[in-house]
């Protein structure tokens, strides 16, 4: 043990008792406790083993709890927003990447493989890229537990939940990341060193909520999202942001005229945006959906709406097929829930 100073000595009124026996006294100099007990190898060892134990089983559940990504953002994001599933925010299976904010959080996501065979589309689900925006990591945790229970069997997903973490750690909570670059406008787009900057000056007159950063892709947020891309190849990206409650789309499809209570507005790709590189520049869908609240999540119904609306939109631009195409009539609880799906599609009927 290499923090214990062993200093021998007798004990006088133990050497008078039991003269046979001797007695080491050690001293641990770190603590500042006096400690005797035998001097045998045996007793030694048997001590230490007794001191490692306890240490063992009460301090370093405490420093591996502490070191785990997944547990420190669950329990910050517990903390930070109210009514936050802590608890089911551990259950969700989400993976640590190698890739982390400047600030050292470990950047984390969960994907969703398809159920059945072939190669159904693939959809890079986004919450929390605007750090002050917290009802959209809200949403996007919510529905990333809502795929790990009801697995849609249509598609593949990848769920980043909450992107900007430094940014949402933020006290308070800021839109930008802690380099203060709007991740949103940080896309390397091919035109972006002549629009992104003229942009931020002429047009939001150097508003600092918007800055685009020095250089595209500059930001370790902007990066991971372009390498997911890159690497999980999405046919869609949905981004999920506040607080306008409208929804915008940018891509080469028919764009969802309605996805629950939230109506299609479109904005315009704003110079380095997630629309302007993923759907004009890489001709991917991305529906951003923008919540009307930014510190308060959108009711289970309302939720629910979008998410289903959602669903059906991405079936009818990306797989183009009926949902009974989808080969598993052996389970009774997938069929189940395709019968939901196609129930609600005669329900709701077009939306245009
Ligand atoms: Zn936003």
């Amino acid at each position: 043990m290499p923090n214990i100073d062993r200093i021998t000595a007798s004990v006088p009124d133990v050497a008078r008792q039991t003269s046979e026996k001797r007695r080491t006294v050690h001293y641990n100099q770190i603590q500042g406790t006096c400690m005797v007990f035998p001097k045998s190898k045996l007793g030694f060892v048997f001590f230490n083993a007794i001191i490692l134990f306890f240490l063992a089983t009460r301090v370093y559940p405490v420093a591996a709890a502490e070191s785990d990504p997944v547990d420190q953002l669950c329990r910050r994001l517990g903390q930070h927003i109210r009514g936050f599933q802590e608890g089911q925010c551990r259950r969700d299976g989400l993976m640590v990447s190698t890739h982390t904010t400047a600030q050292g959080r470990a950047m984390l996501s969960r994907d969703f493989a398809p159920l059945g065979n072939g190669h159904p589309p693939r959809v890079l689900l986004l919450g929390g890229i605007h750090g002050d925006e917290l009802s959209a990591a809200v949403i996007a945790f919510q529905w990333l537990e809502k795929l790990a229970s009801d697995h849609d069997p249509h598609f593949q997903w990848r769920v980043l939940p909450c992107v900007d973490l430094d940014g949402v750690f933020a006290q308070p909570s800021r839109r930008t990341n802690s380099a203060g670059v709007d991740l949103n406008r940080n896309f390397p787009t091919p035109d972006w060193s002549q629009r992104a900057n003229e942009y931020w000056v002429k047009t939001t007159h150097r508003d600092p909520r918007r800055y685009p950063g020095l250089k595209p892709a500059s930001e370790p947020e902007t990066r991971w999202i372009i390498d997911q891309i890159e690497e999980f190849k999405p046919d869609a990206v949905v981004s999920i942001h506040a607080p306008y409650g409208l929804l915008d789309f940018d891509g080469p499809r028919d764009p969802p005229r309605r996805l629950g209570y939230l109506s299609l507005q479109r904005l315009g790709a704003y110079p380095g945006s997630l629309g302007d590189y993923a759907g004009l520049y890489l001709k991917l869908s991305v529906i951003t959906i923008e919540l009307p609240q930014s510190g308060q999540a959108p009711t289970p119904a309302q939720s629910n709406r979008i998410w289903a609306d959602l669903l059906r939109w991405l079936d009818k631009q990306h797989v183009g097929e009926p949902r009974q195409a989808f080969q598993h009539p052996s389970d009774p609880a997938e069929r189940h829930l395709i019968q939901t799906f196609q129930v609600g599609a005669e329900d709701s009927g077009p939306r245009r």
